[in-house]
């Protein structure tokens, strides 16, 4: 067993089944205790990979009472895990209060890296070289988007958006009022079956959208202001 005590931070696929390190296999298998956000949607995950473990959940409604139990459990010498529905932990995740109080109380932390949908969409639109912004889920509401859109008109790096089926024509709208004729950038479904990848003006996106699913997961990038 090559888990020592401690708490690990797990990255887990995307979307595709398969997109899952070695490391992240035998680190699942060897913890002693696994905090999900989501238990049952873990447990399709473990069932594939056919490890059986001691899952409790942790999402946004319940991680700050998570903490206490995690410190006796480290404290008791036992290995924890962490893991998030999709991706990487704590980006546009639960676990940043635990990692902080983990890392308060004095235990080890260690990344077990895999995807992210942020760096999956940048490396496939081929901007982000010269840095980026990541600005996770826009507001829900458009008085709130459109802020925090008027923020990147001057911005040269390429923004990176989360969104969700619901409001990605809206975005696409705000963006085609705010950021006009700006290179823009989705990828949905990304490592799954439906994967889209699209370029092109706000307009042209909201339009692409129209006559083509809009159902699954989004990345959004505005495009840096130079346009390379
Ligand atoms: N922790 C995750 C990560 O490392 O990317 C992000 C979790 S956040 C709650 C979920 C959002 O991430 C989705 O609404 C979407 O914007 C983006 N996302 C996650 N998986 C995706 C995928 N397969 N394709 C496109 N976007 C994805």
């Amino acid at each position: 067993m090559d888990t020592p005590p401690g708490f690990y931070v797990i990255g887990t696929p995307i979307g595709n089944l398969e997109d899952m390190t070695y490391r992240a296999v035998r680190t699942l298998g060897e913890v002693d205790l696994l905090l999900a956000e989501d238990t049952r949607k873990t447990g399709i995950l473990l069932q594939r990979y056919e490890i059986h473990k001691p899952m409790r959940s942790c999402h946004e409604f319940n991680e700050a009472s998570r903490v206490a139990g995690v410190i006796a459990e480290l404290e008791a010498g036992k290995a924890v895990g962490l893991v998030s529905d999709a991706g990487m932990p704590l980006i546009s995740d639960p676990g940043a209060r635990i990692v902080s109080a983990v890392r308060e109380a004095g235990f080890p932390i260690t990344a077990i890296p895999g995807p992210t949908a942020l760096t999956t969409a940048l490396s496939l639109s081929g901007w982000g070289g010269d840095g980026f912004v990541f600005a996770g889920f826009p507001p829900n509401k458009s008085a709130g988007r459109r802020r925090l859109l008027t923020e990147f008109v001057e911005e040269k790096r390429p923004v990176v958006l989360y969104e969700s089926t619901h409001r990605i024509q809206k975005l696409m709208a705000d963006i085609q009022e705010i950021l006009g004729e700006r290179s823009v950038f989705f990828a949905r479904e990304l490592t799954k079956k439906f994967e889209t990848l699209q370029m092109g003006t706000a307009a042209e996106l909201a339009a692409f959208l129209d006559t083509h699913s809009s159902k699954g997961e989004f990345v959004v990038i505005l495009g840096p202001l130079s346009g390379k």
